[in-house]
């Protein structure tokens, strides 16, 4: 039988965010569709899922089971923990890496120690080899489905209902394995020529759009990484452009590997020092403004309109608006990790907090803390005929290419002949940009001060 359990309530387990919620439910959905065509179905159950399993053991004759590995702290205590109950009554416990590339543990420096530093565990990755080729999908299941305690998918309570906020979602993703294969299939006909320099502009079609069904298993690494070493041997991408793919694919391995060996790294500054920073505990209105993408400037509205339109945001606009919130408005990395958590249809329990981290400058390996990005210039080079701004941000779309950056540069008479009128159809900026580099900038040097 397969079983998935939507485990809330267990000790140190994080719930999911509402957008994840949205993909998991039709990725549960078309997974039973699948195991249907096959034999098999989805026995689908919500709770402790220790005690869930305890409870089918003890009322089903099932001699073993079977399980993909965990990172998370509390996930690992958990797995463990029922690992040892279930040997204890004599049922075979088999557990297999299915999410990573390579066990996180098995990377390591000379010293035996974790990485902390990216370039030098993406040579000691590919210095350990290819990873194994991923395992074709079953052809039948023989099994059996206890259906009575089974939950329907809906009692899980995955969609959100009023307001559904996610309408339309469905039209941009399609969560299940096809909907994955279509898209890497997709992706290395077209999006990949180029992404090296293309993957850093927002309204370039240069990236995969993999993350979320990464996330959700819908696709494992595995797949991705032989597929594009298929398309490598066969010629038909560049050596350029797949080698920095898989590089940014072993981002997400080298954030695993840091969730694995700090395993508080979602709420605890990598670097300790970071403990005394000034974060503002005043900046409620402005964590708003920018949640809501009303900020003022463009770049990050844009953004945040993204994100909440859609569940997703490009990678060189997720740099630049979590910039902005740790830097430009003092605000602490946490609200801002959290609200993608929320919002997110990749939120990942590595990815997110490793990037956060990386952009607060408290991380490993991060940008440095004096690093901010200047959203203007960033709009002006990634975005430079504004035409994500324009996608997200409508009530600027008339503006010419070289206002829409910058809208409060610009005299009210000229903005006005473009329907644009600051404080009424598009916000004043929230935080002046030299002002709030500067105060950052300062709260920083404080914190060298104290080292
Ligand atoms: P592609 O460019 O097509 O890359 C392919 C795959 O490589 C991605 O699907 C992803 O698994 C991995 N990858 C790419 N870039 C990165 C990166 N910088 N770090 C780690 N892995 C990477 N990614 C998440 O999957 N979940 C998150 O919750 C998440 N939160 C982020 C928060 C912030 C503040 C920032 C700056 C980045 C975050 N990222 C997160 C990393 C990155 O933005 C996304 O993985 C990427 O945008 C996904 O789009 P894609 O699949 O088209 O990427």
């Amino acid at each position: 039988m397969a079983l998935y359990i939507l485990d809330e309530k267990s000790d140190g387990l994080r719930p999911l965010g509402s957008a994840q919620k949205w993909f998991l439910y039709h990725a549960l959905k078309s997974l039973d569709e699948s195991l249907g065509k096959i034999g098999g179905c989805l026995h689908l159950r919500s709770g402790k899922s220790r005690e869930i399993i305890r409870e089918i053991i003890n009322n089903e004759n099932i001699g073993a089971v079977h399980w993909n590995r965990r990172c998370g702290k509390a996930e690992l205590e958990i797995d463990a923990g029922l690992k040892a109950e279930l040997q204890s009554v004599g049922v075979v416990v088999n557990s297999f890496q299915g999410n990573l590339l390579h066990e996180p543990y098995t990377t390591k420096t000379g010293s035996g120690g974790p990485y902390r530093v990216y370039s030098p565990f993406w040579r000691s990755l590919i210095a350990s080899g290819e990873p194994r080729a991923p395992f074709p999908a079953p052809e039948e299941i023989i099994s059996y489905n206890p259906r009575n305690a089974a939950l329907p998918l809906d009692a899980l309570q995955l969609l959100p209902t009023s307001p559904d906020w996610a309408k339309g979602w469905s039209r941009i993703w399609n969560p299940s394995e096809k909907g994955a294969a279509e898209r890497f299939d997709d992706f290395v006909a077209n999006g990949i020529h180029g992404y090296k320099e293309g993957r850093d502009f927002p309204d370039r079609d240069n990236i995969s759009r993999l993350s979320p069904f990464l996330r959700f298993g819908l696709i494992s690494p595995y797949q991705v990484w032989h597929g594009i070493r298929h398309h490598e041997a066969a010629d038909t991408v560049s050596n350029t452009d797949s080698e920095k793919f898989l590089k940014e694919l072993a981002w997400r391995e080298f954030s695993y590997h840091l969730l694995f060996h700090f395993p508080d790294i979602g709420w605890k500054n990598f670097q300790e020092r970071f403990d005394e920073f000034p974060w503002r505990a005043d900046g409620h209105e402005h964590l708003e403004a920018w949640q809501r993408g009303m900020t003022g400037y463009p770049i990050i509205d844009a953004g945040m309109r993204e994100l909440w339109q859609t569940g997703y945001m490009h990678n060189r606009v997720r740099m630049v608006v979590g910039s902005f919130l740790v830097k430009h408005l003092l605000i602490d990395w946490r609200q801002g990790e959290k609200w993608f958590w929320d919002t997110l249809v990749d939120g990942d329990p590595a990815n997110n907090p490793a990037s956060w981290q990386w952009i607060a400058g408290c991380g490993a390996d991060a940008a440095p803390y004096f690093r901010v990005f200047n959203p203007m210039l960033q709009g002006n080079k990634f975005d430079s005929d504004g035409e994500y701004v324009r996608k997200y941000v409508p009530e600027l779309s008339k503006l010419p290419n070289q206002f829409i950056h910058a809208p409060f540069d610009v005299q009210p008479e000229i903005l006005k002949q473009y329907g644009v009128t600051l404080g009424k159809t598009y916000p004043h900026p929230i935080v002046d940009h030299t002002r709030g580099r500067d105060r950052a900038l300062e709260a920083f040097k404080e914190l060298k001060k104290a080292d």
